[in-house]
């Protein structure tokens, strides 16, 4: 997904304030606003790249993280809970009202942002802690070619009657001494000013036919169950040049059978026998990357918890990792024969 600089598009410098932001923002959506450029493809494109740009850049948090990975957003917590900005809380908080007929109420309703799709994947908890690649086949709907996106058979979209392509219906009324013109959506073609009077062949009038889209997504290491990274602009497209709705991708990470995972931290346990508890020694005990030696002290009691420092998994797109943590569980002979008996018993009996 090659997809231009957010501040780029907005024209303005990385180290660039609210403020410029904010201006440069509602420059550009004054711009290449579809009412004021209307039919003009190129023009509706930008509106939907300026508005992206400005919901991530507008928000501290966002634009920190995009400026340290760029388009695809990683955050932690629960996707289900995760309510991206609709579209018209973005107009409602950017104040842009002044770009709309402030008396109508209908003309921001007609456009629809598209709707988010989400999207489970199982990775081993190797694959946590190195990272991996995933290829996720997203069922979505591209815009028809044969009619763009209108529904129209070429050359059978016409302005609507009602409205003579406006969209809107005027009423102009006098309030004491004062023209007030009171504006609504055209309620034959619900605001959008055109009319269709031959459905398009290809789609069906839809406008959009449904394609499988494949998206490579980079899972990085250390990420934790129920994790998501959110792709922005990769969900259904909007309805009436609305924007389109994010990719959720949710990451399950499936449990391991001999490592625990905390956060973090990773739980294990070691079996030693009993001379090693008694006298000391080294064991060998597998890792998820390979192998780790530790020392066993003399006179170690079972259920001993010890820690290798730095030998858990990593932080989230961190270099530091973690801790290993193992409990060593001290294995008494069940099975000895009579001379190992009576040696035990000589050694031990009295004494422990
Ligand atoms: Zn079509
Ligand atoms: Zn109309």
């Amino acid at each position: 997904m090659a997809k231009a600089d957010f501040y780029e598009i907005l024209g303005v410098r990385r180290d660039a304030s609210p403020d410029e932001l904010k201006k440069a923002f509602r420059q550009r959506a004054r711009k290449y606003h579809p009412d004021l450029n209307k039919g003009s493809k190129e023009a509706e494109e930008k509106f939907k790249e300026v508005n992206e740009a400005y919901q991530v850049l507008s928000d501290p948090q966002k634009r920190a993280q995009y400026d340290q990975v760029g388009h695809v957003e990683f955050a932690p917590g629960d996707a289900a809970g995760y309510k991206p900005p609709s579209y018209d809380d973005l107009f409602r908080d950017f104040g842009l009202g002044d770009i709309f007929d402030v008396f109508s109420g209908g003309a921001r309703a007609r456009r629809r942002a598209g709707a988010d799709l989400r999207y489970d994947i199982d990775i081993s908890l190797a694959d946590a802690f190195y990272g991996t690649k995933n290829t996720v086949a997203v069922p979505h709907y591209a815009e028809c070619p044969t009619c763009h996106g209108s529904g129209a058979e070429p050359g059978y979209l016409r302005d609507c009657p009602t409205c003579k392509g406006t969209g809107e219906i005027r009423h102009p009324q006098r309030m004491g001494n004062r023209q007030v013109i009171n504006i609504a959506q055209c309620p034959d073609c619900g605001g959008i000013g055109k009319r269709i009077e031959k459905p398009c062949p290809t789609c069906k009038g839809k406008g959009a036919l449904q394609k499988t889209r494949r998206i490579e997504v980079t899972i990085p290491r250390g990420v934790e169950d129920g994790q998501f990274l959110r792709i922005a602009g990769e969900g259904e497209p909007g309805e009436n040049r609305g924007p389109p709705g994010d990719l959720y991708v949710v990451v399950h990470v499936r449990p391991h059978e001999r490592f625990e995972r905390q956060g973090a931290d990773l739980h294990t346990t070691a079996v030693v026998g009993l001379a090693t508890a008694l006298l000391g020694g080294e064991i060998t005990l597998p890792t998820l990357t390979g192998k780790a030696a530790l020392k066993i002290p003399r006179g170690t009691q079972s259920h001993t918890l010890f820690r290798l420092r730095g030998q858990g998994m990593p932080f989230l797109n961190s270099d530091s990792r973690g801790d290993l943590l193992v409990k060593v569980l001290v294995q008494i002979p069940t099975n000895l024969n009579q001379k190992q008996e009576e040696l035990m018993k000589e050694a031990l009996v009295g004494r422990v």
